[in-house]
């Protein structure tokens, strides 16, 4: 379910953005501010280039990486394996392309919270 978002301008200077289910309509910097979707994710990209880490999402088909609102980060999606770690916990393991370089990460499955780091590896499929 989706509702409109409520008319406040937020920090970033932007309306908040529409409610999803689970999610409100901005997102929270470090500072307690509160921004819109489209500038989270603006400070998302330029973190991952930057820095070369993420923390994302995979989506719940698999084929895509997201921010939390889901907001795509990148739609070329390989899944190299699935598994249980010793937990007995699901571990996914992926590549997704972003920017034109490979990067590789992990997470627990569809749906769930993920991690990921830039390679120096030429495709997906290498
Ligand atoms: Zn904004």
């Amino acid at each position: 379910m989706r509702t409109e978002g409520t008319d406040t301008v937020l920090y970033c200077g932007h309306k908040e953005s529409e409610r999803g289910s689970i999610t409100v309509g901005y997102g929270v910097d470090k500072d307690g501010k509160a921004h819109c979707y489209a500038c989270c994710l603006k400070e998302d990209l330029r973190f991952m280039r930057r820095v070369g880490r993420c923390t994302a999402y995979l989506s719940e088909d698999s084929r895509k990486i997201t921010t939390w609102p889901g907001e795509v980060i990148s739609d070329k999606v390989l899944i190299l394996s699935k598994g249980r770690d010793s937990f007995g916990g699901e571990r996914t393991y992926f590549r997704f392309m972003f920017d034109g370089q490979v990067w590789s990460g992990f997470g627990m499955g569809p749906g769930m919270y993920l991690r990921a780091k830039r390679t120096k590896i030429k495709s997906l499929y290498a």
